[in-house]
């Protein structure tokens, strides 16, 4: 029995590291001197001898109950439990026991005296038990009770087999030596004051070898595996070769919403009923990966990977399935797509407000990215013009060509228009959920259900409108709002941009105070219709103007009072200027007007108009009423002028002449007048 012990020592040591297996092989250990002291004190017929044997027997008995306790918190996977204090409160009365036993004749307490067996020839020394032995015998009996305890409860919960059947062994290998103790505390026959209890342990130590070799225990930690099956997230089923279904985890239980008990032995075509991709898959001998999408109750993304089981002598012996839960990962991912497109979609206008002027292209281009990125069955702009009136800018999604000719045309006072009047009082985006639902929606299209608009504000005003339609009922959330509302923000950066542009523009080719033309403006517009009218021989006239005493005006009424004059007579210019005629502020009190396809005749008659209407404007003053009067030059292209500067230089010429002449008139250029005033 010792040697057994012995020898499962040794071969735990040498195969084993783990601290578990040290405990079992010191138990062993342990155990082997306990048993190998006890057969030599049965041995020696001295009884002093018998004596010593006994109580370096001690040793043995004492440590290996223990660590055997140890050895099984260790196998039931409570390590937890295990803290130094009651490790060392373990060997409390072990070793109170082993001094004891060990000065057991200066006192007495563990044997109060020995005798021979009165039996003859059975070399058998009766020990009497003094007061303390019992406190041994309870400690191992409660320790042993515990390891039983716990062997037990490791046996009833492990899920499968070969785990319950290594516990059981365990269990039973605790029984044999505890009967053979029990039979020696209570003097039972057939030999008495004969200890048993080692012979036993050649019985629990045979077991525990079978545990470890045919049962594997220590191989596969029970624990660990019990723990990753239950505990891991996915759901794992194990099938047989009948697609039978023979093992479910925790999770797997969840999954297919019925209990272990249920599950075991069901044909997957009845437990995996709501996996009918599943089951195809589960026709052939092939492993398998693919995704299922389960929108029951909570929406959920599951990733099914089936792999096929082989026995070591590769014969199919069933297949492991997992599912693991992808949802929050897919969820994740779609996200990061919407945001990146979102982002890109934005980039995109961005871009385009900064590098184009044109911005009618600005938002046709916004458009196109709102329609692409939003959900939407159609999509509009609608751009508010100073009078608050609205028009349909750019449109997608549009199909029937009856809608689009109205959508062209349409025009609505923006604040005869609920959604938005809002929008443009509250700067905010709107959502209605259900048009058919709401009294201000004027027009019910049939499909169109929800809508979203986000008001383009600049500077305190809604200066157009992003719309959405969708066919779903309570489609858009704040979410689309929030968005759309983005794509709003730069098109008003695009208008502010464009209103911006017009008025530098304007601020460098108009005179400020006039509103004419500029000099330099007004030079190269003149430049180019002079070109027009050479290369295409239409007649082109021009007249040059110049307040008469204009000095006069800014001497005697004031300066403030002369920038009036100018701005009357400017203004009378405007009056009359046909589209094609191009007006200009020249010089201080000097103005040009271009007259395309004028000859000298209709060019002498507008003249004499402006002259007439000179006259009749009236300049208020505090001294009263003033009147002006104007001269003009006047010079028609001729065949031998290049440029404007030669059609200017002969008005100009005509407007001295006029000056000379006693102002208030209309000179002409001739080809003579300049021929005398060469000569002159
Ligand atoms: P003439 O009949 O010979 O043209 O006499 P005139 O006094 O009009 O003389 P001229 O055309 O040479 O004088 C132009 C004056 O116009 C000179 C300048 O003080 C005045 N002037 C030029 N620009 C402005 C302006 O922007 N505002 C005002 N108030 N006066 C201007
Ligand atoms: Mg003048």
């Amino acid at each position: 029995s010792g040697l057994i012990s012995f020898v499962l020592f040794i071969i735990l040591l040498r195969t084993r590291k783990e601290p578990m297996t040290w405990y079992l092989a010191i138990a062993l250990l342990a155990e082997a001197e306990w048993v190998i002291m006890v057969g030599i004190g049965n041995i020696v017929t001295e009884p002093s001898l018998k004596i010593m044997f006994s109580k370096i027997s001690y040793w043995g008995v004492y440590n290996c109950v223990p660590l055997f306790l140890l050895f099984t918190i260790h196998y039931i996977g409570k390590t937890n439990w295990l803290t130094t204090r009651k490790i060392a409160l373990f060997w409390v009365v072990p070793v109170i026991m082993i001094v004891l036993v060990s000065t057991n004749e200066f006192h007495h307490l563990i044997w109060s005296g020995f005798a021979a067996s009165p039996r003859a020839g059975d070399n058998i020394l009766f020990y009497f038990r003094g007061p303390l032995y019992w406190l041994g015998v309870i400690n191992n009996y409660v320790m042993l009770i515990a390891i039983f305890l716990m062997l037990f409860w490791k046996m009833m919960n492990s899920l499968h087999t070969i785990y319950r059947r290594q516990s059981l062994m365990m269990l039973i290998s605790v029984l044999p030596p505890w009967l053979g103790n029990i039979i020696y505390l209570f003097n039972w026959e057939p030999i008495r004051g004969m200890d048993f209890t080692p012979l036993t342990f050649s019985i629990s130590g045979l077991l525990i070898f079978m545990a470890i070799y045919y049962y594997q225990l220590l191989d596969l930690t029970p624990v660990a595996r019990d723990a990753l099956f239950e505990q891991i997230k996915d759901a794992i089923i194990i099938l047989d070769k009948e697609n039978r279904l023979v093992d479910v985890n925790a999770a797997g239980e969840k999954l297919l919403a019925a209990n272990r008990k249920q599950l075991i032995g069901q044909p997957a075509s009845e437990c995996l009923a709501s996996f009918p991709a599943l089951l195809n898959y589960l026709k052939s001998n092939q492993d398998f990966h693919f995704e299922i999408n389960l929108s029951g109750l909570v929406h959920s993304e599951l990733d099914v990977n089936g792999t096929c089981l082989y026995s070591p002598n590769h014969q199919d012996v069933g297949r492991l399935i997992t599912f693991k839960d992808v949802t929050s990962l897919k969820r994740a991912e779609y996200t990061e797509r919407e945001g990146r497109l979102l982002a890109e979609a934005l980039r995109d206008v961005a871009l385009a407000v900064t590098s184009t002027l044109d911005i009618s292209e600005v938002l046709d281009r916004l458009l196109e990215n709102v329609y692409r990125v939003l959900p939407c069955s159609m999509t509009n702009i609608v751009l508010v013009d100073d009078k608050g009136i609205g028009r349909v800018a750019h449109y997608r999604g549009y199909n029937d060509p009856a809608v689009i000719e109205w959508l062209k045309n349409v025009t609505f006072d923006i604040d005869n228009v609920y959604s938005y009047h809002f929008m443009d009082k509250t700067g905010q985006a709107l959502i209605v959920s259900d048009t058919h639902a709401v009294d201000y929606w004027k027009i019910k299209d049939g499909k169109l259900r929800s809508y979203l608009g986000a008001p383009i504000w600049v500077k305190g005003k809604a200066m157009g409108f992003l719309n959405l339609d969708h066919e779903e009922v309570g489609f858009y959330n704040a979410e689309h709002a929030e968005r759309l509302q983005a794509f709003a923000n730069l098109a008003a950066i695009a208008l502010d941009n464009a209103r911006l542009f017009v008025k530098v523009n304007e601020l460098a080719t108009h005179d400020g105070l006039t509103g004419l033309n500029n000099r330099r403006h007004l030079f190269t517009l003149a430049a180019n219709e002079v070109q027009r009218a050479l290369r295409y021989h239409t007649p082109l006239s021009l007249l040059i103007l110049d307040i008469d005493h204009f000095k006069q005006v800014n001497d005697v009424y004031g300066h403030q009072l002369g920038d009036v004059t100018l701005q009357k007579v400017a203004g009378l210019f405007q009056t009359m200027v046909r589209d094609v005629d191009i007006s200009g502020r020249y010089g201080g009190d000097e103005f040009c007007l271009l007259m395309p396809g004028t000859d000298g005749l209709y060019a002498k008659k507008a003249a004499d108009r402006i002259l007439d209407m000179v006259h009749d404007l009236e300049i208020l003053t505090d001294k009263g009423v003033h009147h002006i009067s104007v001269s003009i030059g006047m010079a028609t292209l001729s065949e031998q002028d290049t440029s404007f500067e030669d059609l200017l230089q002969h008005a100009d010429v005509a407007l001295y002449n006029a000056k000379q002449n006693g102002r208030d008139r209309i000179e002409m250029w001739k080809e003579k007048t300049l021929v005398n005033s060469t000569l002159g």
